[in-house]
Formats: C-alpha cells, structure tokens, sequence
C-alpha cells in the first residue's frame, strides 16, 4: 500500500518522460517513414504508383495545372502500409515518405489526401 504512493512521491521531482507535442518532436531515426509528400511540378502522371500500391491506398484524380488538366496521385493514409514501393517506383522521384508522424484525425476520411494537399 505504501509503495505506490511512495513512487508517485519520487516521480513528483523526476524530469517529465513525454514531450511537449507538437511544439518539441521526437528525433527520428533515419529509416523512419511518415506521411507521404509530393512534387506537383515533376509528377509526370505515369500512374506507376498507383499500380505497385499493394493496399490501393493510391488513386488518380483530376488536377488542373499550368499546363491543363492531369492525373495525379491522392493519398488514403489511413490505407497505407508505409511500405515504400511507391517511393522507389516513381520515376522522377516526386513522391517521397517524409518523416512528419502528425497525421491523427477523429475522422479517417481527414486522411485522405488531395494531391495539393500532399505538397
Ligand atoms: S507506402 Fe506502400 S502502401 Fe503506402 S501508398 Fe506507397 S505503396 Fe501504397
Ligand atoms: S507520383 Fe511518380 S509514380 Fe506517381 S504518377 Fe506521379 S510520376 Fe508517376
């Protein structure tokens, strides 16, 4: 009975163990991978991504650029395995796994990402 109190007594003058999301982040190591970014002005619409995805997390929607109208990645990342095929499939490198982790929402349909929204 004593003991429980006397750790919470101890923990009193410990230094805080969580840190001050989202002002302070966690550093990450180098092989993290977060939310996925893309490159609007190299994506060459090749729809590469969307094939190798192995959970269909990818699908091409309508985007209206400088240069007309073209298909472009949108992202469910609720879907996502992290898996990094998309990554390495992608010709000109324009869609990436970034290191941001701070993607929670109360609804899942708030995952789902516009291809100006993965900018
Ligand atoms: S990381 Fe994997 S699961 Fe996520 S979108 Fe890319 S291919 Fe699909
Ligand atoms: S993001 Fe890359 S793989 Fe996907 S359509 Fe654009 S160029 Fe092709």
């Amino acid at each position: 009975m004593i003991r429980p109190i006397l750790r919470a007594m101890k923990a009193l003058g410990e230094k805080r163990s969580t840190v001050e999301f989202p002002e302070k982040r966690e550093s990450l190591p180098d092989s993290y991978r977060g939310s996925l970014r893309l490159d609007m002005s190299t994506c060459i619409s090749c729809r590469a991504c969307e094939i190798i995805c192995p959970n269909k997390t990818i699908t091409m929607v309508d985007v209206l650029t400088d240069k007309g109208r073209k298909v472009m990645p949108q992202v469910g990342h609720e879907r996502c395995l992290f898996c990094a095929l998309c990554e390495e499939v992608c010709p000109p490198k324009c869609l990436t796994l970034s290191k941001d982790y701070s993607y929670e929402a109360y609804d899942k349909r708030e995952l789902l990402k516009r291809p100006e929204e993965l900018e």
